[in-house]
C-alpha cells in the first residue's frame, strides 16, 4: 500500500489548507468511533510520480476534552504510530508556543522521520522568522505558505525522499 504522511500541528497553524492543497482527491471519511468527531482525514496525493495517503490528524477532534495540550498528544502519537513520515506544522505569525514543545518532544522521541514545516511564511522577505523554530529540535525547519502555495514543493521533495 502507498506510504502515509500524517500532518500535525495546532489549531489554526494551517493543516487543513496545507491538506487541501497537497491532496488531489477525497478518499474516505474516518471510521466512526465514539467521541470522535468525523472530518475528512484521509486524502490521496501525489508528488514526482510518487503516490501517497496523507492524514489530518487535527481533523480528529476529541469531543471529551476541550485541553489542547490532551488532543495534541493523540495527534502526536497516532502520527507516529500510522504514518511513514510526519508533517510537523507551526506558525510564523505566532511563533513558537509551548504546546509545539511538548509535540516536538514527543516527536523527537520517534523513530520516524520527522519534517518541520513553518507555515504562514507569506514572502521571501519573511524568512528571517523560521530561525526561532531550530529551539524545537527537529532539524531545519522548512518556510511555506499553504494559502499561497509558496515552497509546498520544498516541502513536498522532502517528504517524498523519506519514504
Ligand atoms: P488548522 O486548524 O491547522 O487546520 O488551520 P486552517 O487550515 O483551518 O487555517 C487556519 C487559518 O490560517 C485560516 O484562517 C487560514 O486561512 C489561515 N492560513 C492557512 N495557511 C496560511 C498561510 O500560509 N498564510 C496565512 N497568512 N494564513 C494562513
Ligand atoms: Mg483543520
Amino acid at each position: 500500500s502507498k506510504p502515509i504522511v500524517a500532518i500535525v500541528g495546532r489549531p489554526n497553524v494551517g493543516k487543513s489548507t496545507l491538506f487541501n492543497q497537497i491532496g488531489k482527491k477525497r478518499v474516505s471519511i474516518v471510521e466512526d468511533i465514539p467521541g470522535v468527531t468525523r472530518d475528512r482525514i484521509y486524502l490521496d496525493a501525489e508528488w514526482l510520480n510518487t503516490e501517497f495517503t496523507m492524514i489530518d490528524t487535527g481533523g480528529i477532534e476529541l469531543e471529551t476534552t476541550d485541553h489542547i495540550l490532551t488532543s495534541m498528544r493523540h495527534q502526536a502519537n497516532l502520527a507516529i504510530e500510522e504514518a511513514d513520515v510526519v508533517v510537523f506544522v507551526v506558525d510564523a505569525k505566532t511563533g513558537m508556543t509551548a504546546a509545539d514543545e511538548e509535540v516536538a518532544h514527543i516527536l523527537r522521541t520517534s523513530k520516524k522521520p520527522i519534517l518541520l514545516a513553518v507555515n504562514k511564511v507569506d514572502s521571501p522577505n519573511k524568512e528571517n522568522e523560521i530561525y526561532e523554530f531550530y529551539n524545537l529540535g527537529l532539524g531545519d525547519p522548512i518556510p511555506i505558505s499553504a494559502s499561497n502555495a509558496l515552497n509546498l514543493g520544498d516541502l513536498l521533495d522532502q517528504v517524498v525522499e523519506n519514504f
